[in-house]
């Protein structure tokens, strides 16, 4: 996801990489709006944009090995926590996550409810706070952030 594919918001956009560019954004930053809205899109490419190798003004390069990690959803230093059955335990969500993201990346919160809900039980639990927060105290890989989308 580049910020160049999200054609709205473009206020937001330029607010985010001219905080960026100047090192000057906030040590969390909370993205609020309708279900079908782009905020969870511009969250990764903003993700992407802090850590890539080779901006430009508008995006990242999309091929540096953050940029292709994170494309990837295998970047260690992010964190994605999201409902889960918790009925059918044995289900690697992580992957099914993914995988319902990438079909579109701008889904509503709630197809992603329907698609695993068989009951329900749909939660985001204990342990997976737990387990988040644990991530949270490792070191870095790459560099100084990590990020956690909700
Ligand atoms: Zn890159």
């Amino acid at each position: 996801m580049l910020f160049s594919n999200i054609y709205k918001h473009k206020n937001i956009k330029k607010k985010f990489i001219n905080l960026i560019k100047k090192k000057n954004f906030f040590q969390s930053q909370l993205f609020y709006g309708p279900k079908e809205s782009s905020k969870l899109v511009i969250a990764i490419a903003l993700i992407k944009y802090i850590n890539c190798i080779d901006i430009n003004n508008i995006n990242s390069c999309n091929i540096c090995n953050s940029c292709t990690k994170i494309n990837n959803f295998i970047y260690s230093n992010i964190d994605l926590l999201f409902p889960i059955n918790l009925i059918e335990k044995n289900i690697n969500y992580l992957d099914k996550w993914i995988s319902f993201f990438k079909k579109n990346p701008y889904n509503k919160e709630n197809n992603w409810i329907s698609f695993i809900k068989k009951n329900n039980k749909i939660y985001i639990s204990k342990d997976q706070i737990k387990k988040k927060i644990q991530h949270t105290k490792i070191s870095l890989d790459y560099n100084e952030y990590k990020f956690i989308i909700i």
